[in-house]
């Protein structure tokens, strides 16, 4: 069981390399930009709460994310953890190290993913997502074979994200740069970052990923 963070800038690809992690190993993604996107669809009342500011931006509270991860935490079983967007400031960094603690676990490795922000610009506004099974594209860099149709799925429910536009992008790094690029040096002093260099391609990527993992397996 080997539990990780996977940090990085919006457009890094936490969420791609995170499903090729769940699909090869059989762990377990949990993103918080996900359940947080699920909590605005499905028009709960934290999910009103949260919407304007995850499409201007902005990060929503720690309190918020905190009990999303602490009840997923509860009930997800499977090989082990893959962090995916969470945690994004000191306190959350915190709160996981705890709630890992309570349920007689702990952080093997926090991968950082290293993309400079013109390449995250290009990443951004290329993506796309099958609205049915999560499989992440991009106009260029990862197109679906058959335009329209998801490859994994066949579904057409293709959509884009509100905030994938450059004006959300721009608050989106203010807030990296300024409250969650700090846990690498917090996670540097822990002994656990590792980083990857997230310009690769994907498999590239994938396997610099691996070998971290293979290495803290052994
Ligand atoms: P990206 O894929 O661009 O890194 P995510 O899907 O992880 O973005 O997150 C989308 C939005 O959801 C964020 O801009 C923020 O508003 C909110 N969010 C997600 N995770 C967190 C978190 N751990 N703390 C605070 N806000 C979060
Ligand atoms: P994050 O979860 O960190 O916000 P995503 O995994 O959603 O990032 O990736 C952002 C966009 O970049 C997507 O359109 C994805 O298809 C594309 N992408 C991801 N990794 C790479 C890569 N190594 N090279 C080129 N494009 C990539
Ligand atoms: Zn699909």
């Amino acid at each position: 069981m080997t539990n990780i963070i996977l940090l990085g800038p919006p457009g890094a690809g936490k969420g791609t390399q995170a499903r090729k992690l769940v699909e090869e190993r059989g762990m377990v993604q949990l993103s918080t930009g996900d359940m947080l996107r699920e909590a605005k669809t499905s028009g709960t009342e934290m999910g009103k709460r949260v919407a304007e500011v995850m499409d201007r931006g902005q990060l929503v509270t720690d309190e918020i994310v905190n009990g999303l991860i602490e009840e997923k935490l509860k009930t997800a079983g499977g090989n082990g953890f893959i962090f995916d967007g969470f945690p994004r400031t000191l306190p959350q960094a915190d709160a996981l190290g705890k709630l890992l603690a309570k349920i007689g676990s702990k952080l093997d490795a926090v991968i950082e993913m290293r993309v400079d922000d013109e390449a995250l610009v290009r990443r951004i506004t290329g993506r796309f997502t099958c609205g049915n099974c999560g499989e992440v594209y991009h106009d260029e860099t990862k197109p679906t074979k058959v335009p329209g149709t998801c490859d994994v799925c066949g579904s057409h429910d293709l959509k884009r994200r509100a905030d994938d536009n450059e004006d959300s992008l721009k608050t989106r790094l203010m807030e990296y740069y300024k409250k969650t690029s700090p846990l690498i040096g917090y996670y540097y002093a822990t002994g656990d970052l590792f980083t990857v260099d997230g310009l690769a391609e994907i498999d590239d990527v994938a396997r610099q990923m691996s070998a971290i993992l293979d290495q803290q397996a052994s």
